[in-house]
């Protein structure tokens, strides 16, 4: 039995065997084959080393002609890693003596020398486990050939393991067997977080390398509400949390309840509850889970899920899907923030040094106006459909804004030309997401309908500290003092200039932070819509004056750890009891 503690990215517990992912993707099952089979495998197993050896042959002598010598070098050591009887004799051994797949096999025998590089002191050897991912990668393609298996396409339910999954990845597989994710690298607001948590179901991330502590086949146990994974769990053990997963089942239950209940505090102040999409479909599925109306769309996933780019008719009719699906409610559009983790197929193969701080959402649209012209018109078409809106991303200059304006502009006079039909008065809001924006609110508050605080990138930027990246999850904190001042100074802005102002960050559908929130004059937060009845239960168990007070004493803490206790306390302490 191993336990491993990461970082809860999405609640509840599940309990079902493993499928190992590779990192590209391959989907590995733990199957064993007859005695005839035997020899085909070997035959396989061989025919891919030496494919993969002959491919890195050609690489080294390419890389020597190109870059020199002390470059081929790294392909040396592919080659000969390859080219060692004793990785074949090994993996063969498992063939024969184990009678599983030369796939399978192979990825054993190399999670193994994963392992065994990583136990190393020497710093060399350490950074060759990149090299082995990359061999691993190579010799499975070769070994799998067309017989990759389909993700969309599972028989059975599976905790699916991986180093790290897409958010497209993520979405693209058949949900109805997915039990659990449990990945190695990630953080609470990584989109991969996102979306398992938009999808319902358990996940852990950051793991370190969980990846080469299973195999596949075995039982193991998801934990997303505490960030626990088990293999190989005891009796004693699956029965605990079977009985956790039984309490869990019934908090959820208790809560579903209040779906229809208003979102109003003990002294009669309403809230808005919107809720967070990803896609169109989810629309409906939110109205009934009680949301008020869309609050985020997050329409790159669209272009995530699809090797081309999405046409404007594909686009509209997304747009349009979502508009209805409020039936009548506001629709938060939010145009498209590609870039960073998000990289859609269309835009090619670029890598950046610092993609978060790089070409990402507004500026590479700002860039690439024919894209974004296209977007626009689509969400300008959808707009007769509903109480559509547009929200801008990644803003950080006043400039950006105007000109992410004057491009809305000459695409509504384009469409007016055409006579096509849109909503004139359609208003206009842009996301505070960068520590500049927050700070210069009060400007951009004269200039837009509304505001919508982005607090997963605010808190990146404003702490300096990468959301996705599991070696500094610890020091990402939305509670830090000096996130919530920005989000004071955001919300007295808006007040002043009398426009609208909501969170559409991770934060919002954390009931931890549910008080200090409105406290700080949020009446209008927007969440992933299963996160909508527990933060109702707070909202209804509490008073706005309450709130208030836990906002002012906050403010005055100078650290993280101290709010945080101060907001576990005054949880506990208003909805008398803990999460399951
Ligand atoms: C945010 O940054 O808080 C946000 C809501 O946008 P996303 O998570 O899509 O970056
Ligand atoms: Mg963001």
């Amino acid at each position: 039995m191993i336990t491993k503690k990461g970082i809860n990215a999405s609640p509840g517990v599940a309990i079902g065997p493993v499928l190992v992912l590779d990192t590209e993707e391959y989907r590995i099952p733990h199957r064993t084959i007859e005695a005839s089979q035997l020899a085909g495998q070997i035959r396989n197993l061989d025919a891919a080393l030496e494919a993969s050896r002959q491919e890195v042959g050609e690489l080294r002598a390419a890389a020597a002609r190109k870059l020199g010598d002390k470059t081929a070098v790294i392909f040396e050591f592919h080659e000969q890693f390859i080219a060692d009887p004793k990785l074949r004799e090994s993996v063969a051994e498992l063939i024969n003596e184990r009678h599983w797949t030369a796939a399978y096999a192979f990825g054993q025998v190399m999670n193994g020398r994963q392992r065994m590089f990583r136990n190393v002191a020497d710093p060399y050897l350490k950074e060759r486990v990149r090299d082995l991912f990359d061999i691993e990668r190579r010799v499975l393609r070769h070994i799998l050939g067309r017989a990759r298996e389909d993700m969309t396409r599972l028989t059975e339910p599976v905790i699916i393991v991986a180093n790290d999954i897409t958010p497209s990845q993520a979405i693209s597989f058949d949900k109805n067997h997915i039990l659990a994710f449990a990945m190695n690298v990630g953080g609470q607001t990584s989109h991969m977080a996102i979306i398992a948590r938009m999808l319902g179901i358990p996940a852990v991330v950051a793991l370190n390398d969980i990846t080469s502590d299973v195999t596949g086949g075995e039982t193991a146990i998801v934990d997303g509400t505490h960030g626990i994974v088990v293999a190989n769990p005891d009796a004693e053990t699956v029965e605990r949390y079977q009985e956790q997963q039984e309490r869990y089942r019934r908090y959820s239950a208790e809560l579903q309840t209040l779906r229809d209940a208003p979102a109003v505090t003990l002294d009669g102040t309403e809230v808005d509850l919107l809720a967070n999409i990803e896609v169109p479909e989810e629309a409906s599925a939110a109205m009934q889970a009680g949301a008020d109306g869309i609050g985020l769309y997050r329409t790159e996933l669209l272009f995530l899920s699809s090797p081309r780019t999405p046409t404007e008719e594909q686009q509209y009719e997304a747009f349009c899907g979502v508009a209805r699906g409020a039936r009548g409610r506001p629709v938060i559009i939010r145009t498209i923030d590609l870039g960073a983790d998000k990289l859609a197929p269309s835009m090619g193969t670029h890598r950046e040094h610092n993609p978060v701080l790089g070409l990402r959402s507004l500026r590479y649209c700002l860039l690439h106006l024919d894209l974004f012209k296209t977007h626009l018109r689509a969400i300008l078409r959808a707009s007769t459909e509903g109480d559509v809106r547009i929200m801008f991303p990644m803003i950080s200059t006043v400039m950006e804004l105007r000109q992410a304006r004057a491009t809305l502009a000459d695409v509504m006079e384009d469409l007016d030309e055409e006579g096509i039909p849109f909503r004139r008065d359609v208003p206009v809001g842009m996301m505070v997401e960068t520590p500049a924006a927050a700070m210069l609110s009060a400007a951009f508050a004269k200039e837009v309908a509304f505001l919508s605080i982005g607090t997963n990138d605010l808190t990146q930027y404003t702490l300096a500290v990468d959301r996705a990246n599991e070696r500094v999850a610890h020091l990402y904190a939305s509670h830090s003092p000096a996130v919530l001042k920005l989000i004071r100074q955001v919300v007295r802005a808006a007040q002043r200039s009398d426009v609208e102002v909501s969170l559409c960050g991770e934060m919002a559908g954390a009931p931890l932070y549910c008080q200090v929130l409105i406290g700080l004059g949020l009446r209008l937060l927007s969440m992933a819509p299963g996160d909508i009845v527990a933060v109702k239960r707070v909202l209804r168990s509490t008073t706005v004056a309450k709130c208030e007070r836990i906002a002012r004493t906050v403010l005055r803490f100078d650290s993280d750890r101290q709010v945080l206790n101060y907001l576990r306390d005054q949880h506990r302490e208003t909805v008398k009891e803990d999460e399951a």
